[in-house]
């Protein structure tokens, strides 16, 4: 018993020590930096505080050789970081494309706290086995919360929120915020399925900076969270947009916050639909929109310019479509949209705590700055 305590013991130590280097590494840290990484229309983003302390949401793709490969690319961009580990791994919620790289993850780089919105609620054999029999096993010389609405997640140097948890949002308006939302007169319930709406969300602020991810909440929820008073406020960067689909992205969501910048975390044939673009296009106060992969559900007539956009496919199109091309019917026989197992980049934002914050496109260099707002947007 007591050599098992010792051990223990020495691996708290060996956590602990971990941290401090992070930390020693991160002294000439004074940004933000968020990478937004390509995890194929999954999600999996990265931020890290001028402490050195990080957070990731979700782990990108489930499926052997899709979770080995989200998973190189999240620790190339922990790499990037000069990370050693992940302080905090948030898991929105339970679907392939959110905790489905985690195990490849774990053997990688050590995680010291699981944040997640507690059990599974739709019906999936593999995903309850992995909670039942895998999942506690990570977790077991770590941390491991349930996160509920109100709650802060420590991360040194940022504040950092949950906003939405297991179907409840916050019910207080966060300072600053808590107007009427004319949005809602004109809001229209989507369709959902059941664990989409658990999403774990977040709000992060640092210092004049504010930005958002809510994994992948649905319209429904987002009504919830915004109405009849807008509970968020305005932010500068709305982040994952649901990999850009119309289940979410309603006017009461997107056009209330007024981000300035969104970067969606879309895949070659999964959002970008005309819908949800002419949403995006139409946000007031929306100075640009960044993707991580050209879709096919947008063509040319709804995508952004390519300097926008992060990642091609493995065989090089000729041309872009003016027409969106839509979606196949799920089937049996449906084809595999467009590959991309090649070469990833990361959308990189640095953001400053006055305000001011970079994207960088890392496939083509392209990279604009967007001076901090003044007075309110
Ligand atoms: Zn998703």
């Amino acid at each position: 018993m007591r050599k098992i305590l010792w051990l223990t013991t020495v691996a708290g130590l060996a956590l602990l020590t971990q941290g401090a280097r992070d930390s020693a590494t991160a002294q000439t840290r004074t940004t933000l930096d968020i990478y937004v990484i390509d995890v194929e229309g999954g999600n999996a983003t990265l931020l890290v505080a001028p402490s050195g302390e990080s957070l990731l949401i979700d782990t990108g793709n489930v499926a052997p050789d899709a979770a080995i490969r989200d998973s190189e690319r999240i620790i190339a961009a922990a790499k990037d970081a000069r990370l050693t580990g992940i302080d905090n791994l948030i898991i929105t919620h339970w679907h392939g494309d959110h905790y489905g790289g985690l195990v490849e993850l774990a053997k990688r780089i050590p995680i010291r706290h699981f944040i997640d919105h507690g059990p599974n609620v739709q019906p999936a054999p593999a995903v309850d086995e992995f909670l039942a029999k895998v999942y506690p096993q990570l977790y077991a010389n770590a941390k491991h919360t349930i996160a509920k609405p109100g709650d802060r997640i420590a991360v040194a140097g940022l504040d950092v929120e949950v906003v939405t948890s297991a179907g409840e949002t916050i019910k207080t308006a966060l300072p600053g915020a808590g107007a009427p939302n004319p949005y809602c007169a004109g809001f229209k319930p989507g369709p959902s399925n059941a664990e989409d709406p658990m999403s774990v969300g977040i709000y992060v602020t640092f210092g004049k900076f504010r930005t958002i991810h809510l994994g992948d909440l649905t319209k429904n929820k987002e009504f919830e969270l915004m109405c009849p008073n807008n509970r968020i406020g305005a932010i500068d960067l709305f982040l994952g947009l649901h990999h850009g689909q119309n289940t979410s992205n309603s006017e009461v969501m997107i056009h209330a916050t007024h981000p300035r910048v969104g970067i969606m975390n879309n895949g070659t044939r999964k959002g970008g639909e005309p819908d949800t673009m002419q949403v995006l296009h139409t946000s007031p106060g929306l100075e640009d929109l960044w993707q991580m992969h050209f879709s096919q559900l947008s063509g040319q007539e709804y995508t952004v310019p390519g300097m926008f956009i992060a990642n091609l496919l493995d065989e090089p199109s000729a041309a872009m479509p003016v027409a969106p091309i839509a979606a196949p019917q799920p089937g049996p026989n449906v084809p595999s949209p467009p590959a991309h197992n090649g070469p990833a980049y990361w959308i990189k934002v640095t953001a400053q705590s006055d305000g001011t914050f970079t994207v960088i496109n890392t496939r083509n260099g392209f990279s604009k700055t967007y001076a901090p707002n003044v007075g309110s947007n």
